[in-house]
Parts: structure tokens; C-alpha cells; sequence
């Protein structure tokens, strides 16, 4: 089965633009580029036609790029709570869901899910990987 991992560089803008945008929440389109089988996360795309409030980052699916590079979402969890809201699972884009976390300190804030909601592992990728 194919392994989920996180460049460092991509972690920390996560982390920076949750904090940045707290107390709402921030939503990010995620580009992975494919290694040995892996999908390795590695860039941010800003979501077009979004909407940003305290309890939920919305978007339109159909305004979304058909762009089969990004394969997973991002968005922040003021709450704290880093697990899938039903909202959340309603529309489902690309492979993965990353939840971050408050209070947005480090990996241990990020969490993924697959298009279900049942949570995945994932790990650090190196930026040559
Ligand atoms: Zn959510």
C-alpha cells in the first residue's frame, strides 16, 4: 500500500498558515508528487472561492482546478480537535485529508484521513526524497 509523507517544508507552512489565520480556519489544496509508490506532499495551492469563518473553511467543489497532481486538502481545527467533522466528509477532494491542529506546534498537530475519515499514518519526507 502506498505510504503518505510530508516534506518538513510543507509541515511548517501548514503550521505557520493555521497559525496565521487562527481563530478561523485555513483550507489548502496539497500537491504530491509520486516516489517508489509514495505520495509525497510537498506543495501548498491557496483554494480558490474560499470562505473562511471560526467553525468551518468552506469551499465550492465545482470552482476546484481539475489538477490530478493534488491529491489531498488541508485545513485547521481551532477547536484542537484533529478528527474529521461530518462537514468535513461530505465533500471529499483528492486522496487524503490533512486536519491541523491547534495549537499548531509540530507533525504531532497533523493528522490524515482518507476519503472515509478512517485516520492514516504518515511521515516526514526529506525534500529530496
Ligand atoms: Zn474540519
Amino acid at each position: 500500500m502506498a505510504a503518505l509523507k510530508i516534506t518538513k517544508t510543507l509541515v511548517q507552512s501548514m503550521l505557520e498558515y493555521s497559525k496565521d489565520t487562527y481563530p478561523n480556519e485555513m483550507l489548502l489544496l496539497l500537491r504530491a508528487k509520486r516516489s517508489g509508490g509514495d505520495y509525497v506532499l510537498y506543495q501548498a495551492v491557496f483554494a480558490p472561492f474560499m470562505f473562511s469563518g471560526p467553525h468551518s473553511a468552506t469551499y465550492n467543489p465545482y470552482h476546484l482546478p481539475v489538477d490530478l497532481s493534488i491529491v489531498a486538502t488541508a485545513h485547521s481545527h481551532p477547536s484542537g480537535v484533529k478528527i474529521p467533522s461530518h462537514e468535513d466528509l461530505l465533500h471529499p477532494y483528492g486522496r487524503y485529508m490533512l486536519i491541523v491542529g491547534f495549537p499548531f506546534r509540530g507533525s504531532e498537530d497533523i493528522a490524515a484521513f482518507d476519503g472515509k475519515g478512517h485516520a492514516v499514518g504518515w511521515e516526514l519526507a526529506d525534500e529530496e526524497d
